[in-house]
């Protein structure tokens, strides 16, 4: 009985090592083709055998209504619900927003806070609730805002039931493109934006490439590639002025007490192997 035991655990070994050489042998195998026509690039062929394996990334959860999902593996995470160490203000000092109940709550009249590190393209996940019970009316009622490169700006708004300008409600480009739908949720849910922002190119300090902006709120196309006008503002037709490469996130102070949660970036690298 006792050598019985021990040949079936011996004989499992080798069937789960010579499964792993198989699996191992597979991971490396030459699956493709050669003898297909070549791609524009002039690089690969069609399911060409060589061409490079995307890295892999393990993907995270999605949130429910009281709880933040998880980013993806290879996220760069701005918000984890517990401090604001990832936040300054535009000057440099420590953010004076508050954390409460593993959420930022913006500080009214303390002024917008802007994320210490710098990003070019980016897809960017983020959270957000607008105060409950609402008060006031149109720009007045949950304003906030995400702004790219700290100049162009993704409204954020109480727009359940709230009457403003098309082209100022929430999962708005502020001033330049109204959303394609209202996706908004009451005040006091919990709601997403998933984003994917192309910044501007400048050559010889002129505009080359403008920006441009992809947005689903609460999983809803809002924006599709809407090509930026130039940084946002109040009553004005934006324009670009030159800047780098890299520059912060930046979320408004517009006196209300806009709450956010779960914020994550990924650094965008468009170019294919
Ligand atoms: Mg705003």
């Amino acid at each position: 009985m006792k050598t019985n035991k021990w040949m079936s655990s011996l004989l499992a070994i080798i069937a789960s090592a010579g499964a792993f050489g198989a699996l191992n042998a597979a991971e490396h195998a030459s699956v493709g083709y050669t003898d297909t026509p070549m791609l524009p690039d002039g690089k690969w062929h069609v399911h060409d055998p060589n061409r490079p394996q995307p890295t892999v990334v393990a993907p995270g959860t999605f949130s429910t209504a009281t709880t933040p999902g998880k980013p993806p593996s290879d996220a760069i995470v701005l918000f984890d619900g517990k401090d604001l160490s990832k936040w300054r203000t535009a000057d440099g000092k420590p953010a004076p927003w508050n954390v409460h109940d593993g959420a930022i709550v913006c500080n009214p009249k303390t002024g917008d806070i802007f994320t210490k590190e710098e990003f070019g393209d980016i897809q960017l996940h983020l959270e957000f609730a607008t105060p409950t019970p609402p008060k006031g009316e149109s720009q007045e009622r949950g304003n906030s805002g995400v702004f790219f490169f700290g100049r162009y700006e993704l409204q954020v708004l109480d727009s359940y039931q709230n009457r403003t300008y098309a082209d100022g409600s929430c999962a708005s480009v502020y001033g330049q493109y109204p959303p394609l739908v209202n996706a908004s949720r009451p005040p006091g849910e919990w709601q997403t934006y998933d984003v994917v922002f192309i910044s501007p190119r400048f050559k010889d300090a002129k505009l080359e490439t403008p920006a441009s902006i992809t947005v689903f709120h609460n999983g809803v196309l809002v924006q599709n590639h809407s090509e930026i006008l130039g940084a946002s503002g109040h009553k004005i037709l934006a324009k670009y002025a030159a800047h780098g490469a890299k520059g912060p996130i930046k979320l408004q102070d517009h006196g209300n007490t806009t709450r956010y949660r779960n914020i994550w970036v990924r650094p965008l690298d468009s170019t294919h192997d």
